[in-house]
């Protein structure tokens, strides 16, 4: 492994620290591919593995499975292990569902993993009783695009200034995101180096997009040096893995949800009846599965329904699959069917 390297990261007027003088590294790992990267990218930088911290935001929280991969948790806890790294569930109390269906209510509490219990963030005072019922925007705009802000970013950010472990005056804070600028317009102008929102004068808290200027092949490149299954999702044939029922899935994906677990899109698809609004703002989601093709499930692979398994279930996959890394169907395809 490379030893850890005493350069500095500039990005217009941020500077990183050496990555050795934070306190801590948290890496926000959705189980994607490029937020895998950026933990095998600082354990081949030779940062110890007790100074990072994985934290996923459970867009579902823990009460039913609507939006998410059912595979998604496994995979992160399987992938912890392999690495001897700790890692902590975040999520909204309800999740996706109880806050599309929120009505004349406030925003559920946030609720945080910390040393085996998990602690309730209430909402604040100033809470707003709100009706939501609405799908979330497909649009670039966090204001409209409540999933991502709602389920997300502020889980994320309230944790992070309420955890106990993070509280101490003159803590040094490295906050490690995945966006890549070669995903979108939007993401080629992001900042490398930022301070975070909750950089204060207290504590510091920097945010490094660590692999913002990789290619998807040098992404998957270093899950083959590290010889690590990607997450089933692209084995499947999906680019991306963050939602299962994304609201950007393309016809073929959604295509593709429908073939695999019809189930779950039927949910989708009475969800959009119950409450009178699609996703699509043309077309219902039945519509638009129609227009796809089946093309990219690699159906004819001799490991497709192992895969598939592995994908649908809470608990299928072990730690021993997780050694061997196979190119995926789902792999350079582009980011179709990603956020902006
Ligand atoms: S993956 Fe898609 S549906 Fe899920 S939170 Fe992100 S934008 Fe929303």
């Amino acid at each position: 492994m490379q030893a850890v390297q005493a350069e500095r990261f500039e990005d217009k007027e941020h500077e990183l620290l050496t990555l050795s003088e934070y306190d801590v590294i948290i890496v926000q790992i959705s189980g994607g591919k490029d937020s895998v990267a950026c933990v095998l990218h600082l354990l081949e930088r030779g940062i110890s593995p007790e100074k990072i911290r994985l934290w996923h935001q459970e867009v579902d929280g823990r009460d039913r499975q609507f939006m998410d991969w059912p595979c998604t948790r496994r995979y992160l806890e399987l992938f912890a292990q392999k690495f001897g790294l700790k890692l902590e569930f975040q999520w909204r109390k309800g999740g996706f569902l109880s806050e599309l269906m929120k009505t004349n209510a406030v925003s559920a509490p946030i609720m945080f993993e910390h040393n085996g219990a998990v602690v309730a963030l209430a909402a604040g005072q100033g809470a707003k009783v709100a009706t939501r019922r609405r799908w979330p925007a497909m649009s670039a705009s966090l204001q409209t695009r409540w999933c991502s802000s709602s389920l997300k970013i502020d889980v994320s950010t309230r944790v992070l200034n309420n955890h106990p472990e993070l509280a101490r005056p003159g803590l040094e804070i490295l906050l490690v995101t995945g966006e890549r600028r070669e995903e979108s317009s939007a993401r080629a102008k992001y900042d490398e180096v930022l301070p975070h929102k909750s950089n204060s004068q207290r504590r510091r808290v920097d945010q490094w997009r660590m692999v913002i200027d990789w290619t998807e092949r040098e992404v998957w490149a270093i899950f083959e040096r590290f010889n690590l299954l990607p997450h089933p999702a692209y084995l499947l044939g999906f680019s991306r893995c963050s939602c299962f029922g994304c609201i950007f899935n393309t016809a073929d994906l959604w295509a593709m949800m429908r073939e695999i677990a019809p189930e779950r899109f039927a949910r989708l698809a009475y969800i959009e009846r119950k409450i009178q609004f699609t996703i699509d703002n043309k077309l219902t989601l039945e519509e638009k599965a129609n227009k796809g093709r089946l093309h990219r499930l690699p159906l004819d692979h001799p490991d497709f329904e192992k895969w598939k398994h592995w994908a649908l279930s809470e608990d299928a996959l072990q730690l021993e699959d997780l050694s061997g890394f196979v190119w995926p169907a789902g792999a350079m395809r582009g980011a179709d069917g990603g956020s902006p």
